[in-house]
């Protein structure tokens, strides 16, 4: 019986009767404020082929302690190959997307620095942990990485025969239609500022690329990343 509610990522291989010894952080959430105690269960996922454990309580300290994997109760569930390639705008609108991505379904977040983007860098570990808590809440098994910011030149060169859905503002009001193409996708958004000219021009001179209305609405790029990745997840994704 799955009687555990908590789940939590660790960077340790997960198995039968495998002992984690868990980190000061870990322990504080769990014994500090969750209350559990020695014998209470939880889920243990670390992101690969192991997938997601029970584990029980068999040492709980203030700030250590230790738990024990009684049975698997899931396999690890891939997401789609779908990159998410976003230019970062402010602090909390870039975590957002980060969770966002991460909860609908990812394999790989990319941070890319176009024309028009105004953050010169971002806070990759602070991204990576809200993609960690994010597959916590959300009962996913998968983490995708979050990679460092790249220019655009540069992550376009990345793409190599990926299809790309190219979001652009300035189709606003026509039908978003996108191509059926099985395969690795990356879905791109932009910043605040939209695409400069530069820009627009290389991404039409793809051909991969596929230019895509989101709707009769300019939107924020943290919204228009949802809605990208609705579309595309109901259209050649798992939902
Ligand atoms: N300031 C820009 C403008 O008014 O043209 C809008 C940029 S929008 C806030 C940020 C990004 O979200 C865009 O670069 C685009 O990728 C995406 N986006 C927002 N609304 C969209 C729409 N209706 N259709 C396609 N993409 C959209």
């Amino acid at each position: 019986m799955n009687d555990a509610k908590i789940r939590l990522y660790v960077e340790h291989s997960l198995g039968q009767g495998q002992s984690i010894a868990l980190s000061r952080e870990h322990a504080h959430y769990l014994f500090g404020v969750m209350r559990l105690s020695v014998g209470a269960a939880i889920l243990l996922f670390n992101g690969t082929e192991d997938g997601e454990w029970r584990a029980e309580v068999i040492v709980a300290g203030k700030r250590n302690g230790i738990v024990k994997c009684t049975f698997q109760t899931q396999s690890l569930q891939l997401p789609p190959n779908l990159w998410l390639m976003f230019a970062p705008i402010k602090k909390s609108r870039t975590d957002f997307i980060v969770e966002k991505a991460t909860e609908m379904g990812v394999s790989c977040i990319l941070p890319v620095q176009t024309d028009f983007t105004n953050a010169k860098r971002i806070q990759l570990d602070r991204l990576q942990a809200h993609a960690v808590e994010a597959a916590e809440q959300c009962g996913g098994t998968f983490v995708p990485r979050v990679q460092d910011m790249q220019p655009f030149d540069k992550a376009l060169a990345e793409l190599g025969d990926r299809q790309l859905l190219f979001c652009d503002e300035k189709m606003v009001g026509e039908k978003p239609i996108m191509r059926k193409t099985p395969g690795p996708w990356a879905i791109l958004i932009g910043p605040e500022g939209g695409f400069s000219k530069r820009e627009r021009d290389h991404l039409s001179s793809l051909k991969q690329s596929c230019t895509i209305s989101l709707g009769p609405r300019i939107l924020r790029a943290d919204t228009a990343a949802v809605a990208a990745l609705t579309i595309w997840q109901m259209t050649l994704g798992d939902w």
